[in-house]
């Protein structure tokens, strides 16, 4: 084996991978953000937030909209986006400002040297009359040891600072901690502000809408969702669904197959198929303006009554946990199948 060389240290706090939105450019945050608001505008911001809630949902884009706001000259809180502090606050060279975006690349946590160099690079007094910002984003990853290290600075705020933690949940977080930091909840923002971002990522508006309805409110997460699957594979599967109506058993034990084989992730096949028959239940019992998951395919909503419904979908969550448990695919499947073509 070759020996190991000895690799200079990486850098515990990593240039922010995008330019920082500003509070204005955020989409579905008014209440946090009008929050904080007020409190900037009152003098009252606290030495320490908890950003908390779901992945991806824009809570560290709102940490690094307060990192731009509290330091920029030309429209405070706001922020221009163009004057030296914005500027340099957006490629990471502000000497103010300091941002953990998560453990080390192949690391789980967040550890204990992690947070004491970046305490080092905040340490000194701000060069400003603008406070020091450091935001540790995954803060829920954070080992106890570097919790306890961050207790300290909590413990003693030198009163030019303000430190942000952002994460999903706090059940990771020791309560000394949590006492400590004042907490504000985000939760998930309406698909259609979902879609909006990913057009202004460059997804085509229908693409956009189809992804954004499996986002459970996260851009973060449609961005991650397979776009070529929720365009193509997801009608494609859906169409199949509904012409397999009284079928025989042959040509479902086929179809059975194909899924149970197929490129396609079974359980994102699973998740589609659920969400057709609430889709369908939704309409049912709420009304043609409900809104659906798969609205671009609406006029294809099996035209079953409502225990029909009931029992797909029922049928298909228990098939879902099955397959979770690893029952055989082909056989869970046919199940499945025999049911949802009656
Ligand atoms: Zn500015």
């Amino acid at each position: 084996m070759a020996a190991r060389k000895s690799n200079p240290r990486p850098p515990t706090t990593n240039a922010p991978p995008a330019p920082p939105l500003r509070f204005g450019e955020i989409r579905g945050h008014d209440e946090p953000i009008a929050f904080l608001r007020r409190a900037w505008k009152g003098g009252r911001l606290a030495h320490a937030y908890f950003f908390t809630g779901p992945a991806g949902i824009g809570k560290l884009a709102t940490a690094r909209a307060l990192a731009l706001g509290t330091h920029c000259i030309d429209a405070p809180f706001e922020a221009c986006g163009r004057c030296e502090s914005c500027r340099t606050i957006a490629v990471g060279t502000h000497a103010d400002v300091r941002v953990v975006l998560g453990p080390l690349k192949d690391k789980r946590d967040i550890s204990i040297e992690q947070v004491r160099s970046f305490q080092r690079e905040l340490g000194f007094r701000s060069l400003s009359d603008h406070p020091k910002v450091g935001i540790i984003n995954d803060a829920h990853l954070l080992t106890n040891q570097a919790q306890n290290a961050l207790l300290k600075m909590l413990e003693e705020p030198s009163g030019d600072s303000l430190l942000i933690l952002v994460g999903v949940n706090a059940a990771t977080l020791t309560p000394t901690i949590l006492s400590r930091c004042q907490r504000v909840r985000f939760g998930p923002i309406p698909s259609d502000d979902v879609a909006a971002i990913l057009e202004a990522h460059g997804h085509k508006r229908a693409e956009a809408t189809a992804l954004a309805a499996y986002a459970d409110g996260s851009p973060g997460r449609a961005l991650t969702l397979d776009r070529e699957f929720f365009t193509t594979g997801r009608p494609a599967i859906l169409q199949r669904l509904a012409s397999l109506r009284g079928a025989g058993f042959k040509q479902l034990a086929d179809v059975a197959q194909e899924l149970a084989t197929g490129d396609q992730e079974l359980g994102l096949v699973m998740a589609v198929i659920a969400s057709w028959y609430r889709d369908g239940l939704r309409r049912q019992l709420l009304g043609a303006d409900e809104p659906i998951q798969n609205a671009d395919l609406a006029d294809a909503l099996p035209s079953i009554d409502v225990d029909s419904s009931l029992r797909n979908l029922e049928t298909t969550y228990a098939t879902m946990i099955a397959l979770r448990q690893n029952a055989n695919r082909n056989l869970a499947l046919t199940k499945l199948l025999l049911t949802l073509a009656r």
